[in-house]
């Protein structure tokens, strides 16, 4: 098996699929590599691609705001991750090509990491990643056991910025989250 940095440089020279003719960084992903709690988002927008790294900007800062909340921090003890490693133009969905180049990647990753628990942000993530059927407003918040691997969602950190109404029910998922933490 390659080894986490092997991994790494080979995807910042990934070329398969078309995102890399307009992306500025690959975003590969941050955090503690050898974390149980990985969460995975839908891909880089503008700033991300611009700093190379996932969830900045003001939604980032909301991540990182409810991550706090059950004291989390991609600093210390999670690692975050894209569905896709290179921005979609103009913040467009990543389309079944892409995601079918790029999920690679990501299964690499969870290979080497070897987390007990996923957390998908949004649903890009989830149909992608726990049930093409998943509907985050009916499954946000639910359990999955999925290859030995306890997968979560949540809504996308942009979406509660659209919709703070949505804000009690995340923070209800998130205590769900932080009690299944303090159990692994
Ligand atoms: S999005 Fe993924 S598959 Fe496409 S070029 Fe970037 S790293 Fe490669």
């Amino acid at each position: 098996m390659k080894t986490w940095n092997e991994l790494e440089n080979e995807c910042k020279s990934c070329t398969k699929c078309d995102l890399y003719k307009t992306r500025t960084n690959v975003v590969f992903g941050i955090g503690k590599k050898d974390s149980k709690v990985l969460f995975i988002g839908e891909g880089p927008g503008e700033n991300e691609d611009l700093k190379g790294e996932p969830f900045v900007g003001r939604a980032g800062k909301l991540l990182d705001d409810m991550l706090k909340i059950i004291g989390l921090s991609r600093y210390t003890n999670i690692y975050i991750a894209n569905i896709v490693k290179c921005r979609p133009p103009k913040n467009r969905d990543p389309n079944n090509i892409e995601r079918d180049a790029c999920i690679n990647w990501l299964h690499e990753q969870i290979s080497i990491m070897k987390p007990k628990i996923i957390v998908c942000l949004g649903r890009i993530a989830a149909t992608t990643l726990i049930d093409e059927d998943f509907k985050v407003t009916r499954d946000q918040g639910k359990w999955f056991d999925i290859n030995g691997i306890k997968y979560m969602a949540l809504y996308h950190p942009a979406m509660l910025l659209r919709d703070p109404h949505k804000k009690p029910e995340t923070f209800v998922s998130l205590k769900i989250l932080q009690k299944e933490i303090e159990n692994i």
